[in-house]
């Protein structure tokens, strides 16, 4: 007689393939530095034009992206100081 698989042994046989396959395909950082995406405990990831990034990354992207496009214009103009 074949035995049944219980709920938890389904869902552990399940777990442990999508381990598998995820481990399989590394990903890389968005970003072009050719490092492979770190894991994340949480399983959110910053983004940069919607591809996945590292942290390290991302915050170095968006430094030189506020160099370049300064979100608060400082002010410069002796009229507009506090
Ligand atoms: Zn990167």
């Amino acid at each position: 007689m074949k035995r049944t698989k219980t709920l938890s042994e389904t869902i552990a046989e399940y777990g442990r393939r999508r381990a598998k396959r995820v481990s399989s395909r590394v990903q890389l950082c968005g970003c072009g530095c050719g490092r492979s995406l770190e894991p994340r405990v949480d399983g959110h990831r910053q983004q940069i034009g919607g591809k996945e990034v590292n942290d390290d990354c991302y915050f170095r992207e968006l430094g030189k992206a506020i160099e370049k496009h300064p979100i608060h214009t400082p002010s410069r103009s002796p009229r507009h100081r506090k």
